[in-house]
């Protein structure tokens, strides 16, 4: 007799659907299984034989040979144990063969029936889900929060394996996943950190353009004058996520089993010792998202930004132009997302006293030079705003509540007019939006200062966003003059 269902399994950072397909031969009673499956799924033979003895049929009573189909890809996990005890169970007719057709099952076997939930479910729901020929897909209950996530309307959710043969055998329905209450009333929560940082005026309105304008930011200062809370404070002014950034998010968050999933926008701030892979991404068997991909939709900072190694500042380039990250495998590239605000922070030199600090710095201008160096011309350059911050001095006072009600209110609102979104515009296009007479300014601007392409159309598009928050209609001399203070770079130019 010949059976066949689906499951899935991982393929980089997707689920690819398995056929699962059984037929038994008159040898030795034992479960082969072929298709390249893992040491996990090899080892799932003894589960799946051990739990329907268990449970009281005597399987295999002959050879059954299971095929994993397309059978060239490897596959990974303990989610097919489901399909493949019913793909057994068929295969001795114990289940009728036609019943199983259309049906797709994740699910971890116990020995005694239970259904484990499953890793990973979310991509592999998705991939069933979207398989025009599945009507069904049978699910542990453990992993119901999933399923609505993915929007499954073809989940019903079982927790033993004996509640699936029932719903075969005796037509005993099986529940759907029931739509979770809605969070109590949920609002951002005040920005408390933000309150906290004394002085700082040119820092708050750089994080505040940067902010709504989507824009990478780099704070240069000495040690202990705020940069890090700076940075801390950045996801409390960020608009609440909405529904489709949260799935986008729990998709990334869905391929690391054990990281717990931020409850508003993601802020990452890995250590400089990290290396490329925690970083932009890596993995081998299965894809692992790195930093870049976690602080998708939210702020990923680095501090002490030179410390960082080569590669991971040199790979950084990459996810920071495109606003997604390709993890590299033979013959394969494996796409994640991530589009966040980088906020970088670093001393101006190694003993961090050579700008804007009372304390004398020691290093000398090679020491200097070297340190800066580290920091790529081709990642400058990826910063829009570049802001010097210096030790607040003594009765500047801190940020009040409605200051910083107000900064999120703007920045909301320019997420919302969505100002500045990705959308390609030629340079020439973008400096129409100047008049005449602050056009002219402009052009001279740039060439006396010889300013490349990119950082022309950097100084414009940060100018663009502080029209934006003023509410002006048009980009003027005055947005230009304030966006230069933020864009001429302190770092070596390229
Ligand atoms: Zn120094």
């Amino acid at each position: 007799m010949l059976s066949v269902t689906f499951s899935a399994t991982l393929d980089g950072a997707q689920g690819s659907v398995v056929r699962l397909q059984a037929a038994t031969e008159n040898a030795l009673p034992q479960i082969c299984l072929t298709g390249l499956p893992n040491a996990v799924i090899r080892e799932s033979r003894e589960r799946v034989r051990a739990c329907l003895v268990q449970l009281g049929f005597e399987v295999p009573s002959r050879r059954i040979v299971v095929n994993l189909s397309p059978a060239s890809t490897p596959k990974q996990g303990s989610q097919l144990d489901l399909a493949m005890a019913l793909s057994c169970l068929a295969a001795e007719q114990k289940v009728d063969c036609k019943m199983l057709e259309g049906f797709g099952a994740l699910g971890e076997l116990t020995l005694d029936g239970n259904l484990q939930p499953i890793a990973f479910a979310l991509p592999l729901i998705e991939a069933l889900e979207n398989l025009p020929n599945i009507h069904t897909i049978l699910l542990p209950s453990g992993n119901a929060a999933e399923a609505l996530l993915a929007g499954a309307s073809k989940v019903r959710l079982a927790s033993h394996l004996s509640e699936i043969l029932d719903f075969f055998q005796n037509k005993r329905d099986l529940p759907r996943p029931q739509n979770l209450p809605p969070p109590a009333g949920k609002q951002n929560p005040p920005p408390k950190l933000f309150e906290t940082i004394v002085g700082q005026s040119v820092a708050k309105r750089a994080l505040q353009i940067a902010l709504a304008g989507r824009h990478h930011l780099l704070l240069l200062g000495p040690p202990g004058v705020g940069k890090s809370l700076l940075a801390q404070s950045a996801v409390e002014l960020l608009p609440d996520l909405e529904p489709s950034e949260m799935l986008e998010l729990m998709r990334v968050y869905a391929l690391c089993p054990g990281v717990q999933p931020p409850s508003g926008r993601p802020f990452r701030c890995p250590h400089h010792s990290a290396s490329a892979a925690a970083i932009l991404g890596g993995g081998n068997a299965r894809i692992a998202p790195g930093e870049v991909s976690l602080a998708h939709r939210g702020v990923l900072f680095l501090d002490e930004l030179p410390e960082f190694k080569k590669d991971v500042l040199e790979g950084l380039r990459e996810p920071l132009e495109g606003r997604e990250v390709f993890i590299r495998r033979v013959g394969q590239a494996h796409r994640l997302p991530a589009d966040f605000t980088l906020i970088a922070a670093m001393n101006p030199c190694p003993c961090g006293h050579a700008l804007g600090s009372s304390g004398r710095c020691t290093c000398s201008l090679g020491q200097r030079s070297q340190y800066l160096k580290r920091i790529s011309g081709p990642l400058a350059d990826r910063f829009d705003l570049v802001v010097v911050l210096s030790r607040p001095r003594v009765g500047m006072g801190v940020a009040s509540v409605s200051d910083a009600e107000a900064m999120r209110r703007s920045i909301l609102r320019l997420w919302k007019a969505d100002n500045h979104g990705a959308r390609p515009r030629s340079f020439l296009c973008e400096t129409a939006e100047l008049n005449t007479e602050d056009g002219k300014w402009f052009g001279e601007a740039m060439e006396k200062q010889q300013l490349s392409m990119r950082k022309a159309r950097k100084w414009l598009s940060v100018a663009r966003t502080i029209s934006a928050l003023e509410e002006s209609t048009s980009v003027t001399r005055q947005h230009l003059t304030e966006a230069h203070a933020f864009v001429a770079n302190v770092l070596p130019d390229t």
